[in-house]
């Protein structure tokens, strides 16, 4: 038995005040209240009709949640009334946003434990099934001293690189993982992996976090774990948007951009999947959107330094042979091209038969059925062609990595991005079996 602990300086419990003196975060004005919103599902094959001639005319007060081919969640006053249309018909999915947003931190506030928020713990025994540190999720200074302590703990496999700060000076941390740590064997393919590009989508930085948990751990014990490590280079980005995720702990738990300044001064922050420097439009050039794109490719901080960081990469010989981009909801597999259906991606069945299975390690692992979308239907942009401008998934799949997808967590609505803590493994679990499936397609030498 193997027991290792952190326990954070006081200076980091910045949260405990609400956490331990009030049960309704959101009716004491700690966080943002959602009292006056439902979420609504529109069920249309034209989401565009939707958005445009149906929502836009009525209110600029709304938020796109998910979008696919069927239909489109959107998050709207409760006071908006929706016409009756042969276009389209609606539901309310979710009409209590207060509680799913409570329910997100609720085993932090348990039993108003301090430490079991601020616990930084790994345990390890022979079965290596306790997985403390996945009962719920953690804010952004805690992950950054589990990686630290992962780092510790595995010195001989991890380094971790801080490859620039953001605007609200945060260090953007990459966790290499790899045998042969201390300069990435140019010779290993290279497998990357990013979670949290929009601050709300939790379960896809809880994801990464027990990814790089499982390789450490099973290292020497597993022989695929083993093989992975040895053979391949990780590349882990578990929070690409840490000033949106720690805003999303202290302010308002459906922030989705980054944080920087706009020339609005109200308005703040870039969604950083519109800010990648390909197929780059400013046709989002309203700062108060939820999918504002900057004023020029590749002005959110993250995002520039994530350019910068590949770009010296490859130039010293590393290849990127994958690429998985986590968010959340809706449980899709979701291959390129986003901006557009015209440009069939390269090597395509290929392409979709990793896409399917991907699907099928998840189905076989947990029966949860994950669809495969091209992404430019996912975004709606074979509709309309800003709606799939600047994404992680295009830019890597176009300039940097062979194989690159954007996997949309559980679940389908039931909770959207407020998806509780007791859902963090299950999924974790899942998406791990889908990321073994991707690692051996990749190690096959023919690819
Ligand atoms: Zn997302």
């Amino acid at each position: 038995m193997h027991f290792l602990s952190v326990f954070i300086p006081l200076s980091h419990l910045l949260i405990t005040s609400w956490a331990q003196s009030e049960h309704s975060i959101t009716s004491t004005g700690k966080l943002r209240a959602y009292d006056q919103y439902n979420i609504i599902r529109f069920h249309s094959n034209n989401i565009t009709h939707v958005l445009k001639d149906v929502i836009q005319p009525m209110t600029n007060d709304y938020d796109i949640w998910t979008r696919n081919t069927e239909f489109i969640d959107i998050k709207l006053l409760k006071t908006i009334k929706i016409p009756n249309s042969n276009e389209y018909s609606h539901e309310i999915i979710i009409n209590d946003i207060n509680s799913l947003i409570e329910e997100t931190y609720d085993s932090s506030l348990g039993n108003n434990d301090q430490e079991n928020i601020f616990d930084v713990s790994l345990k390890m025994n022979n079965n290596n099934n306790d997985f403390f540190y996945f009962k719920q999720y953690h804010p952004l200074q805690s992950i950054y001293l589990w990686l630290d302590l992962m780092k510790s703990t595995f010195p001989n496999l991890v380094t971790i690189e801080n490859i620039g700060t953001t605007f609200e000076n945060e260090p953007l941390k990459v966790v290499h993982i790899s045998s042969n740590n201390s300069s990435m064997n140019p010779k290993n393919k290279t497998i990357l992996i990013t979670g949290g590009i929009h601050a709300r989508e939790w379960i896809s930085i809880s994801t990464t976090l027990f990814t790089i948990y499982q390789l450490l751990t099973k290292y020497g014990a597993s022989k695929r774990e083993t093989k992975y490590i040895d053979s391949l280079n990780f590349l882990i980005i578990p929070i690409f948007n840490p000033d949106g995720y720690k805003y999303t702990w202290t302010n308002d738990r459906l922030w989705r951009k980054n944080r920087q300044e706009t020339y609005m001064s109200n308005c703040q922050g870039i969604d950083l999947d519109h800010s990648f420097g390909y197929k780059w439009d400013n046709n989002f050039e309203f700062p108060c959107s939820e999918e504002y794109s900057g004023q020029y490719p590749m002005e959110a901080l993250e995002v520039k330094h994530w350019d910068t960081f590949i770009n010296d990469i490859t130039t010293r010989g590393v290849h990127i042979y994958g690429f998985l981009d986590l968010h959340s909801y809706s449980q899709d597999i979701i291959y390129p091209y986003a901006y557009s259906c015209d440009e069939l991606p390269r090597d395509y069945e290929n392409l979709l038969e990793l896409s399917y299975g991907l699907s099928k390690a998840i189905r076989n692992k947990s029966g949860k059925n994950y669809k495969v979308v091209a992404a430019c239907k996912d975004r709606g942009s074979d509709l309309n062609p800003k709606l799939g401008s600047g994404t992680a998934l295009d830019y890597m799949y176009h300039n940097k990595a062979y194989w690159a997808f954007q996997l949309k967590l559980r679940d389908t609505g039931n909770h959207g991005f407020l998806l509780p803590p007791k859902y963090i493994l299950p999924v974790a679990k899942e998406t791990y079996a889908a990321i073994k499936y991707f690692c051996d397609f990749i190690l096959n030498p023919e690819i």
